[in-house]
């Protein structure tokens, strides 16, 4: 199921450097940034590699497949646009590659989920514009 938004929401910041990202969440694929030079995965999309600081860098597609590291039961969001989605899972996610990201658990019941689980990739297509890249339980 997509979410349908209604309301204003709060965009993505910095696109020049994450554009690839959304562009690929748009087409439904999972893409992060790989350093050609030491081949390290990484994620929040940078300039530079965090392990060897070159500036030479790609985006490379993953699998979707994923634990979960973490997680947070939201009740009260900071931002109001997201009043209605309350109670939801504000989530630390483990790419089976190895990077972490921020993201959200969705498609099961909050009580259901736990430290570990495995998790593959849903993409939210949230506006015509934007599509939100969420984890959902592995089947
Ligand atoms: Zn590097």
């Amino acid at each position: 199921m997509t979410t349908e938004y209604n309301r204003p929401l709060p965009r993505p910041q910095n696109t020049e450097l994450t554009r690839p990202y959304w562009e690929a969440a748009k087409r439904h694929e999972l893409i992060i940034p790989r350093c050609t030079k030491c081949d390290h995965l990484f994620f929040y999309p940078r300039s530079e590699c965090p392990r060897c600081f070159s500036t030479d860098l790609e985006w490379a597609k993953v699998s979707g497949g994923a634990r979960l590291h973490s997680f947070t039961i939201v009740r009260q969001p900071v931002n109001p646009a997201f009043l209605d989605d309350v109670p939801y899972v504000y989530a630390l996610v483990q790419l089976n590659e190895g990077p972490r990201l921020i993201s959200n658990v969705v498609q099961c019941e909050i009580e259901d989920v736990k430290v570990d689980m495995p998790l593959t990739v849903y993409f939210d297509d949230v506006t015509p514009e934007w599509t939100l890249v969420k984890f959902k339980p592995a089947d």
